[in-house]
């Protein structure tokens, strides 16, 4: 089996339950916060709401169209669809993403601490061309938006934030985590890597007195 072969082949549910027990390892989906949703088509998967993401198993996931109407319930009937969902149909629908992550990171959590009101930038680090459109030389840039008291509130000024910033893969939140998208779910993982990197890497170069956004 080829390498795309045996990485594509695959059910999307059975790879959001491998994806959600290696993103819990790196503290990302830790306390049943986190996760993330495969579109095929005009169906995606989404792990249910509030649960050990770790544990979550392929028959433990909803089918929902992209307007959020659940096609498929998962067979335990006390689960119900992530909190999540708004904010990943938002990113399928506007930039035709196939794949969404969302992280509770304390990297991504720490940038939108220490970056300037609307953005977190950097430029001049390797890591940077792992996100698809950027080069080393060029500024990255993430847009940071507010956190709010529920989860689903986020979708609009997030819809807003993916309308205005036509270059990036990805929104911060403020005190609270990063959705990170894809065109399938092995880019949007790559992006997420990628992005996290980053985030961590400026942290601790503030830390040093180094400026993200100084090549020296
Ligand atoms: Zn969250």
């Amino acid at each position: 089996m080829t390498y795309t072969d045996r990485m594509t082949s695959v059910h999307p549910k059975a790879r959001i339950s491998a994806l959600c027990k290696q993103f819990y390892t790196l503290g990302w989906v830790s306390g049943t916060g986190g996760g993330i949703a495969i579109r095929d088509g005009q169906m995606a998967y989404m792990a249910p709401s509030g649960v050990q993401k770790e544990q979550v198993e392929a028959e433990d996931l909803f089918t929902v169209d992209l307007d959020g109407k659940i096609l498929e319930h998962p067979a335990d009937p006390k689960l119900t669809l992530s909190a999540c969902a708004p904010l990943f149909l938002a990113a399928f629908r506007l930039r035709d993403a196939g794949a969404v992550l969302h992280s509770h990171s304390q990297n991504a959590l720490l940038a939108t601490l220490t970056s300037p009101e609307d953005a977190f930038r950097c430029t001049h680090l390797e890591m940077m061309k792992g996100i698809a459109g950027t080069g080393y030389h060029d500024v990255l840039e993430v847009p940071i938006i507010e956190n709010t008291a529920h989860e689903c509130d986020l979708a609009d000024s997030l819809s807003d934030a993916i309308r205005a910033w036509p270059r990036a893969h990805a929104v911060l939140v403020r005190r609270h985590g990063v959705y990170v998208w894809g065109k399938d779910w092995i880019q949007a993982k790559t992006h997420a890597e990628c992005y996290d990197y980053l985030f961590g890497a400026v942290a601790r170069m503030r830390e040093l007195g180094l400026d993200p956004m100084v090549p020296r």
